[in-house]
């Protein structure tokens, strides 16, 4: 007897042979003569015919939904099952009876969040977890293959990278400190050893607003690399994105068409992504009737507008140095604009941030001081200044609004395993 996948199985590469499988009960039909069990184990579902006749009968009537099972049976093709195969079942052994399940069909979306522990069985959340772990995959594939170095940075913090009202303190023995809102500043420091360097990390955000965008905690994507300008941030940028789409395409055939995902959409996903500077963008919304003036910042509905005349990802760069933190590096011809550059998307706005970081010491410091910032807390930050500067860009892409993007999906909730918001934080 070999032990399998059920993929494996609806290959057809076990047909007619006896087989074992291990997996849970997924849905139950009872005939006269006859159990139909539906089985899911990680990779799949299969239907198992159980007769009256063979020795797991007994067992088959006592199983219940989400019982976990190993099942003994041949496999052969029937037209008749899902996946075009059926396990016709010799023997069952219950491993876990399980108690009744309290997911049954038509549940609210908020019910469902609430059991979440017991949600992530469901078929579309193992498919949206096998995706995000495919596209952290590609993510890696290509810093890698640009010679990037994966580096960690900590999530216990003592300054707070961008300060202001997102930041989660916390108590640390008999200090206060933070967690991290972007790893930005600490892949800095490690560029002047290793040069181009990245992280996949999470970022804290204390957002009291509830939106499909926005989590508590969430993975962050973050480059940071020496002696590259605007155009060369963009243009990495635009090859990471299309190279996660396209390897998705080609990888998560299976899993994009059960999400009923519009493939069309990513296939779009071509370089070069339009640009645009923030000024342009003002004209676009005010054209389409909007209020703001130039130096206000976009906010979620701006950049809809924008997006849905782009319906593909862009970027929107040079904005007002007012607006951005006081790391960004500003134009010496125009300080009033501000080398940074958001990639947004249709449906959700903005998806990452990056920019150029200021490399003169005394600008920088000047930059801190503005900001009203506390100069002793940056020490560190502006000794990378004193010793060996150099010019250097960056970005922070979010992993969710990726998914949420890539995959259709209605709210950011449903793209991370154990989601932290304002309400959420259970399991
Ligand atoms: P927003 O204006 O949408 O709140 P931001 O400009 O404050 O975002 P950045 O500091 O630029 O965010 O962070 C870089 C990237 O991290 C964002 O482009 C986004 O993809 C992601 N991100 C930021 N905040 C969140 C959050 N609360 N939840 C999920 N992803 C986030
Ligand atoms: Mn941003």
């Amino acid at each position: 007897m070999v032990l399998m996948k059920i993929s494996e199985v609806l290959s057809g590469k076990s047909n007619s042979k006896v087989i074992t499988i291990r997996g849970w009960v997924y849905r139950k039909r009872e005939g006269k003569n006859l159990i139909f069990l539906l089985i899911r184990d990680s990779s799949g579902f299969i239907q198992c015919t159980v007769k009256k006749d063979s020795s797991g009968w007994v067992e088959a009537e006592r199983v219940t939904i989400e019982s976990s099972l190993i099942i003994d049976g041949i496999a052969k093709p029937d037209d008749r099952a899902p996946g075009g195969f059926e396990i016709s079942v010799n023997s069952i052994s219950i491993i876990g009876l399980a108690e009744i399940f309290p997911i049954s069909k038509d549940q609210s979306t908020d019910f469902l969040r609430n059991v979440r522990h017991l949600w992530l069985r469901s078929r579309k959340m193992n498919l949206i977890m096998k995706i995000r772990d495919k596209v952290l995959e590609f993510s890696r594939d290509f810093f890698r293959k640009n010679q990037f170095i994966e580096v960690s940075p900590p999530m216990f913090i003592s300054a707070a990278v961008e300060g202001g009202s997102t930041l989660f303190d916390l108590k640390y023995f008999d200090q206060t400190l933070y967690l991290t809102q972007s790893s930005q500043l600490y892949l800095e420091i490690l560029i002047y050893s290793l040069e181009k360097v990245f992280c996949i990390a999470p970022s804290f955000r204390a957002e009291k607003s509830r939106t499909i965008r926005h989590l508590t905690e969430y993975w962050h994507i973050e480059g940071e690399w020496p002696y590259a300008n605007m155009s060369d941030l963009m243009n990495f940028q635009e090859s990471l994105v299309s190279y996660i789409c396209e390897q998705t395409i080609l990888n998560c055939k299976n899993e994009l068409e059960e999400l009923k995902v519009d493939l069309k959409k990513l296939k779009l996903v071509k370089t070069p992504f339009p640009r645009i500077t923030y000024s342009e963008s003002i004209k676009i919304l005010i054209e389409n009737g909007s209020k703001l003036n130039w130096g206000d910042d976009l906010g979620y509905e701006e950049e809809k507008i924008i997006a849905n005349k782009f319906g593909c990802p862009f970027f929107i760069y040079d904005y007002p140095t007012s607006i951005k933190a006081f790391y960004c590096k500003t134009h010496r011809e125009d300080p009033n604009l501000a080398m940074s550059v958001d990639m947004l998307v249709p449906r959700i706005g903005e998806i990452s941030t990056g920019g150029a970081r200021e490399d003169d010491k005394d600008l920088l410091i000047k930059r801190i001081n503005d900001s009203g910032l506390k100069i002793e807390d940056y020490s560190w930050y502006i000794d990378l200044r004193k010793y060996g500067t150099i010019p250097h860009v960056g970005f922070g892409l979010g992993l969710e609004r990726l998914l949420v993007w890539m995959l259709d999906i209605d709210n950011i909730i449903d793209s991370i395993p154990f989601p932290r918001t304002t309400r959420r934080f259970y399991p």
